[in-house]
């Protein structure tokens, strides 16, 4: 893995943002962790889950549009899951009990990928050396699309822009039956060693996959035949890819984002504190809009989420007010877009410009 450090003669922004978000929680007398709404929240996006899967496998004939919707809803509750259950657990943010984390942590396995591999490719790398080439695996999708303007630019990139939602639709098969017995096999997530392997790892990943044949595929092809499955099959994940990957995505691949290179020398200094890296490569986006609020898990405040990954969803609303009551006293940049529509466009047109072989970055705010 490439060396990277953070310049340490500006960190007074990042010590007053921690002093006034710790004392923000003694204050109210809360716990920084998840409260009752999450749990009843991720009880309620689980039953749905289930109740889909009960339907469309063993209820079935349905009217067609029945089951579109059924495996619309189907699609969009797992990415849910992810979103508010897998990745506040993973980052240990779900509830005061380290055990809660770890259980809830296998949401991960539920949707059929190892949470180990997720935790090292999201909480180290991701959530430290955002948009760094050469570590951070989020944005390293080579070679059909170009997530940096330091990667490598090929013709089919001239395109990215109007086949990406495709790429995006088979990302979550993807994940299940390549990404992740890469990591499996060659003991790395992207330039990063993955810790040695117990045997509690090698049970985990073959019970998970054994798990997601049977529960996903093999049950389904009995109850309801193989041509039906495959459809069905192949729509969720379709939805559930571009749920999760749009909404991933729009945090760091959009216009006016900053990007750093650590592929060619594999030593990087940059010249900024840590945490206001993290603003200059974050985007919030629907601060206000309460649906997306409750289902995105708190993706939609992706710079307080980078700033206090620790720290569940639940609380960023809040949070916010104090990052960018702090960030306008230091004079650093808060980015956010007011809507959902805002983000996804800007999101296309930077995809389209790092299509280009000159992308044109939009002016950095520092
Ligand atoms: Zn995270």
């Amino acid at each position: 893995m490439p060396q990277i450090s953070f310049a340490t003669n500006k960190r007074q922004f990042h010590i007053e943002l921690n002093d006034r978000v710790k004392e923000y929680f003694k204050n109210t007398n809360q716990s920084q962790r998840g409260n009752t709404k999450l749990f009843f929240k991720a009880f309620f996006i689980y039953a749905v889950v289930i109740a889909t899967y009960v339907a469309l496998v063993f209820f079935q004939p349905w009217p067609l549009w029945v089951n579109l919707l059924l495996l619309t809803v189907f699609g969009t509750f797992l990415a849910f899951i992810g979103f508010n259950v897998m990745h506040d657990s993973c980052h240990g943010a779900f509830s005061n009990n380290s055990r809660v984390n770890d259980i809830f942590g296998y949401s991960m396995n539920f949707l059929g990928a190892e949470c180990r591999f997720w935790k090292v490719k999201h909480n180290v790398l991701h959530h430290t050396y955002t948009n760094v080439d050469g570590v951070d695996d989020d944005i390293f999708k080579p070679p059909f699309l170009r997530m940096s303007p330091h990667q490598a630019y090929n013709r089919l990139h001239k395109y990215q822009s109007w086949y990406m939602l495709f790429l995006y639709g088979i990302s979550t098969l993807f994940w299940v039956f390549f990404m992740d017995f890469t990591k499996y096999f060659t003991d790395k997530v992207y330039t990063t060693d993955l810790p040695k392997k117990t045997m509690k790892d090698h049970m985990s990943f073959w019970l998970t996959k054994l798990y997601y044949v049977g529960v996903y595929m093999v049950i389904p092809i009995i109850m309801v035949g193989f041509t039906k499955f495959l459809i069905g099959y192949l729509f969720f994940n379709f939805v559930m890819g571009n749920v999760m990957s749009v909404v991933f995505q729009l945090a760091h691949v959009v216009e006016g984002t900053t990007y750093a290179d650590a592929s060619e020398t594999g030593v990087l200094k940059i010249e900024e504190d840590w945490a206001v890296y993290q603003l200059q490569t974050t985007y919030d986006f629907c601060p206000d809009n309460k649906f997306l609020t409750w289902a995105l898990g708190g993706l939609n405040f992706q710079v307080e989420h980078h700033l206090f990954p620790k720290v569940s969803h639940v609380h960023y609303p809040e949070i916010r007010k104090i990052v960018k009551e702090t960030a306008r006293k230091y004079n650093v940049p808060h980015n956010e877009f007011n809507s959902f529509g805002e983000a996804v466009a800007s999101h296309f047109r930077m995809m389209h410009s790092l299509g280009k072989r000159e992308p044109v970055m939009a002016e950095v705010r520092s």
